[in-house]
């Protein structure tokens, strides 16, 4: 470990990392290999075995990724990482790694159309069910678990609604319940470390705040290593039965020798194995840059949204603005108590003529970008109604928090007078 620091600010710089060892290079080199040299025989089969740790080949693990993956596990709160190809392959990842087919789990409604439909349809088809409960009330949680129950799901700034999750009171009624809460943290890097509110494993989308500038699609998984698998042995049989797929490991026996990490290790030589979804060595090293500057561009993109959300509010041809600093009461507790570090970067709004007049402010953005994305440096705009949510039903799309008229902002890091501007102009046109 290059540094015992706590600040999410030197962390993102020095975990993991010094310099080289084979170089004495400063930044991470980009270790653009398929494969490993074996010392020997016996190396080789150490290394199979589990009973020596190394690289083997890249599908698997990389010295390059390996960097991200301390320094975003250290940056979170946990105890190790995986590096995916996609936010996509880490949401599968995470739930695929407990749930087999017959088994269900239980996710928060608010989530982004693409965990919707992996969940609600790709997942169906393998015979895993996805319990969809409204997070408004964590008892729905309890009330939806059964003896099948293997995980919790939610994000904690789901967008569209930007209702901040109740982390620490789904937690808590899951380690009573034996259910480990994975929490989506993509909106919210540095902002909320779920795993110290009582979340057992994190996933990011690194697409989005992590890289930060809009280059790589990749994904990472987060194990807090505060979970005990083995107490609840019968409700994860995948982690404490014998895996035919390997020798007949018992994951929470094999990996006791490294410390608590047997729900990543078991995702990276089972799932990533089988299934082959790694992120490339170049994306690991583009967003090992983004993280550098993440706290950074944190602060000053949270700052840009408060002033975004105060300047729509009251504006003659918008009926709403959802921001999580202008929201009151419970969500407004719940967003001061897991964003501490700052209220986040996306604001909604709905403008009074519906889907024409969103269709017509985003034609006439000149500065905003119109992209299916969020988090880059820049700042972004969409229609989630015709865009990211139109595989949804218009039923689900409400249930979501989609309207016919909403549109969804990313604010970026340009200066404030810059992102008003171009937002005054667009409503004046519509
Ligand atoms: N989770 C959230 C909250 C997202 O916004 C996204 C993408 O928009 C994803 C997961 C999926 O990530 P990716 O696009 O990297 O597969």
């Amino acid at each position: 470990m290059a540094t015992n620091s706590k600040h999410p600010e030197t962390l993102v710089l020095h975990a993991g990392y010094r310099s080289d060892p084979a170089t004495n290079a400063v930044a991470v080199p980009i270790y653009q290999t398929t494969s490993y040299q074996f010392r020997d025989t016996q190396h080789a089969s150490n290394l199979f075995g589990l009973a020596e740790l190394g690289n083997i080949y890249t599908r698997i693990m990389n010295p390059t990724n390996d960097v991200l993956e301390q320094r975003v596990a250290a940056l979170e709160g946990g105890v190790a990482a995986l590096c995916l190809g996609s936010g996509q392959a880490a949401s599968l990842f995470a739930v695929q790694n407990i749930c087999h087919a017959g088994d269900n789990f239980v996710a928060s409604t608010d989530l982004y159309g693409g965990t919707w439909n992996l969940f609600a349809n790709t997942l169906k088809t393998m015979g895993i069910e996805c319990r969809f409960v409204d997070p408004a009330d964590p008892e729905n949680f309890r009330r939806a678990t059964d003896a099948k129950t293997r995980c919790y799901y939610a994000e904690t700034l789901p967008n569209p609604k930007l209702t901040v999750f109740p982390i620490g009171e789904v937690a808590r009624i899951g380690r009573e319940l034996g259910i480990p809460l994975i929490m989506d943290n993509t909106a919210s890097p540095v902002l909320c470390r779920p795993i110290d509110h009582g979340a057992a494993i994190v996933m990011h989308s690194t697409t989005k705040y992590i890289g930060g500038h809009g280059t790589s699609i990749g994904g990472i998984l987060v194990d807090g290593g505060n979970f005990d698998w083995e107490k609840h042995k019968d409700r994860f049989p995948m982690l404490n039965t014998p895996d035919p797929s390997y020798h007949g490991a018992v994951w929470t026996q094999a990996t006791k020798p490294m410390g608590p990490v047997a729900y990543i290790i078991k995702a990276r030589v089972t799932l990533l194995r089988d299934i082959g979804a790694p992120m490339s060595p170049f994306n690991a090293f583009m967003f090992i840059q983004g993280l550098e500057t993440l706290p950074l561009r944190m602060r000053v993109h949270c700052d840009n949204a408060n002033a975004v959300a105060r300047h729509l509010s009251g504006h003659a041809k918008i009926a709403k603005v959802i921001h999580p600093s202008l929201m009151s009461g419970e969500a407004r507790r719940r967003a001061d108590t897991y964003l501490s570090r700052g209220l986040g970067a996306l604001v909604g709004f709905e403008l009074k003529n519906g889907v024409d007049a969103g269709r017509k402010f985003i034609d006439n953005l000149k500065m905003f970008y119109h992209v299916a994305n969020i988090g880059d440096a820049r700042s972004l705009a969409i229609h989630p109604a015709s865009t990211t949510h139109s595989q949804l039903t218009p039923e689900e799309q409400a249930q979501t928090g989609v309207t016919p008229g909403y549109v969804r902002l990313s604010i970026g890091i340009e200066h404030i007078e810059d992102i008003l501007a171009d937002l005054d102009q667009a409503l004046a046109a519509v």
